[in-house]
């Protein structure tokens, strides 16, 4: 299929007016080569009722939504189209009150839960790990405290940050929060994240070293001139980071949400550059189809953290 996706707000409308024809546009991203049952890999389908699909081979019956991120909504998919594109067609994406209004939805509850099952379509499965040059240093989120010294992270999040670089500019980045500064969530995010044979930039923090598989270029810190960084691309990322948690989402954003949050944000800078919003939209759509559904229990559990599973 080739890409194909609307250009403005005109052509979803005109295009999406039905669930018909959204549930069209997702069957042919989600089998792109035919219907395929998720069961048996069977090819021959016959249809069963009103949008089930019956496969030839096992018999398994299923829907184009099944098994996706739209699984069990009570909104129609004219809604979610309208949701994802209000995720990716402006610069800063949208906060679940700010979806609320535009969508006109029944309650602020329900935008909360729109905007977090699509940020779990946001990462790829089995995407490319950064290469080349990457610099890696850790933030914090959270409260401000008075008197806490140094890297201590008593009521703050700690979030790792990978940062390519690219020319004099920042390639893709990677984001996660760890749990601790010690060497198995520093090294084990950079196994994640990094392609090993890369070089890494960190700063002078013990825990980074003895890296295995990695050219370690490691800055000690020096007399830093006024205005200068000693990781400038993970540097800019943080504060884009920040800027954006304080102004689209007004700063609440709980720990334990954390990383969708980043995930969003990953999926934005990642694309950037893309020269249409249009298709941000469809590769929201794409990896929608893609990845398993997310009830709403699972939206409100704490996350694990610092695992060595690939996310
Ligand atoms: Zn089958």
């Amino acid at each position: 299929m080739t890409e194909d996706y609307p250009r403005t707000l005109f052509e979803l409308e005109k295009r999406f007016s039905s669930d018909g024809t959204c549930r069209a546009y997702l069957f042919a991203l989600r089998w792109p080569e035919g219907w395929t049952c998720p069961r048996c890999g069977g090819r021959n389908a016959w249809a069963v009722r009103r949008n089930l699909w019956r496969c030839g081979a096992c018999r398994y019956e299923t829907s184009v939504i099944a098994g996706t991120i739209f699984q069990d909504s009570h909104l129609p998919l004219t809604t979610w189209f309208r949701a994802m594109w209000q995720v990716t067609c402006q610069k800063s994406g949208v906060s679940a009150l700010g979806l609320q209004r535009v969508l006109g939805l029944g309650s602020y509850k329900t935008a909360w839960a729109m905007l977090h099952k699509l940020r779990r379509a946001m990462v790829r499965p089995g995407r490319d790990r950064l290469r080349g040059v990457v610099e890696v240093d850790e933030t914090y989120w959270g409260a401000e405290e008075k008197g806490v010294i140094g890297r201590l992270t008593k009521g703050k999040a700690l979030i790792i940050v990978g940062a390519e670089e690219d020319g004099k500019g920042i390639g893709r980045i990677r984001l996660r929060r760890i749990l601790d500064l010690t060497k198995p969530s520093l090294h084990g995010f950079i196994l994640q994240a990094i392609q090993p044979g890369s070089t890494v930039r960190t700063d002078g923090l013990p825990a980074y070293m003895g890296l295995e598989g990695y050219v370690h270029d490691r800055q000690v810190q020096r007399h830093q001139p006024e205005g200068e960084h000693l990781l400038p691309l993970v540097h800019r990322v943080v504060s884009l980071l920040k800027r954006w948690l304080l102004g689209t989402h007004q700063g609440a954003v709980g720990h334990e949400h954390l990383d969708y949050y980043l995930d969003e944000f990953t999926f934005r800078f990642n694309r950037r550059k893309s020269a249409s919003r249009g298709k941000l939209f469809y590769r929201l759509v794409q990896q929608a189809v893609l990845v398993d559904p997310a009830p709403f229990a699972t939206l409100i559990k704490p996350q694990s953290l610092g695992g060595g599973g690939v996310k």
